[in-house]
């Protein structure tokens, strides 16, 4: 399909924010879905299977695809706190080459599992970022197709504001570890400057919460309103007070959970029940690689398991509205002006017979039942 053409696609599709499962021949018009059509179509491309909204995934860290596993039997804050975390020891030890070859095969495993856009954390200040950058040229493929936020590394207050600049100029915008990790003044610098998205971890397990408190008086999303930094997403939010589950809806803050990763960390489970009936918009991610794999179709399957939330709630978290989360306009539904962007789930054993469409995708389909189509160079194709 190249844009510019006409596309007519045969086949069973989840159509609209309801995912009604409809059959029929879709029209793509540069790009953009027109509707259904009743005419005869005498040679529309065929998919044998359903098409769904195109999965997202809104949380990863692919840079650390290069040390999967090397977290068991550790806690996270062995793991992962900068800047002396095993994670962070292990990177720095890693050759440019090396962290790209990670992220190539990160990229692929995204891929495999359906995934069109996916949002990365990505550590290691410029450098970091140009890695990532490098790994997606080298890829060559539109899809998966990354939303950077960077980080900066330095500590001085001066060279934060210029690092900052540097990075907004190359990523979509920053990512930050924690606000643990910083004091009132750098956060607000952070924060001054303006661009398109900001995003930090908070609240992920009760040590990081109750360091928060012990030091600033308040929890980590407490802060974080209290600085009024705005931030475009918050990831994880493990542990949520009502008081903070208000001041996230009054302040239109959506939350990125991860719970298969923390699983893995062994942090504890984030209440989705509480936040969904709070109105609170919620997202998914699958965190760092070397933890968990990318796998959303996994993820959205873990939490039908543990919360027994209505599949098709769950499937928006996956598409929708991570698409809302991170300002992917007009993708992530089949629907009237939306971009012709899917996920295609294959003609299966999984599906067949199904009689609750929804829930055999999200709970029994696995990354060999996703199609992808296009070869090597399908870039600006899909
Ligand atoms: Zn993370």
């Amino acid at each position: 399909m190249c844009p510019g053409d006409t596309v007519y696609l045969k086949s069973h599709f989840l159509y609209g924010e309801d995912f009604q499962y409809r059959k029929g021949i879709l029209v793509i018009e540069e790009g953009i879905i027109k509707g259904f059509t009743g005419e005869h179509i005498r040679d529309p491309i065929i998919h044998r299977g359903v098409v769904i909204p195109p999965l997202i995934n809104a949380h990863t860290h692919v840079g650390d695809n290069v040390i999967k596993d090397i977290g068991i039997n550790k806690t996270l804050d062995e793991l992962v706190k900068p800047p002396h975390g095993l994670k962070h020891v292990l990177l720095n030890a890693c050759s440019d080459e090396e962290l790209i070859e990670g992220i190539l095969d990160g990229l692929e495993e995204l891929r495999n599992n359906g995934i069109t856009y996916f949002c990365d954390f990505r550590e290691g200040g410029l450098k970091g970022i140009n890695l990532l950058r490098e790994g997606y040229r080298r890829y060559n493929r539109r899809f998966p197709c990354p939303l950077i936020l960077g980080r900066p590394t330095t500590s001085n207050r001066e060279e934060l504001k210029k690092e900052i600049g540097e990075i907004l100029k190359v990523a979509d915008g920053i990512g930050l570890s924690g606000c643990n990790e910083y004091s009132d003044r750098d956060l607000k610098t952070i924060r001054k400057l303006d661009y398109k998205m900001f995003s930090i971890h908070a609240n992920e397990h009760r040590g990081s919460i109750e360091y928060s408190r012990k030091t600033y008086g308040m929890s980590e999303i407490e802060r974080i309103v209290d600085l009024k930094l705005h931030p475009t997403f918050i990831v994880h939010a493990t542990y949520t007070t009502p008081y903070e589950r208000e001041l996230l809806r009054e302040h239109n803050i959506p939350v990125v959970l991860c719970p298969r990763a923390n699983a893995s960390f062994n942090v504890g489970l984030p209440d989705i029940h509480s936040l969904m009936d709070e109105g609170i918009l919620t997202g998914l991610g699958t965190d760092n690689f070397m933890a968990n794999s990318p796998s959303i179709l996994k993820e959205m399957d873990f939490i039908y398991k543990l919360y027994h939330i209505d599949p098709k709630e769950i499937l928006r978290f996956a598409t929708i509205n991570n698409s809302r989360i991170l300002g992917l306009e007009d993708i992530g539904l089949i629907e009237e002006g939306y971009r012709g962007v899917f996920t295609f789930i294959r003609d299966c054993p999984s599906i067949r017979y199904s009689k609750n469409i929804v829930a055999s995708i999200i709970t029994r389909c696995e990354k060999g039942e996703v199609v992808i189509y296009g070869g090597d160079d399908d870039k600006g194709s899909y």
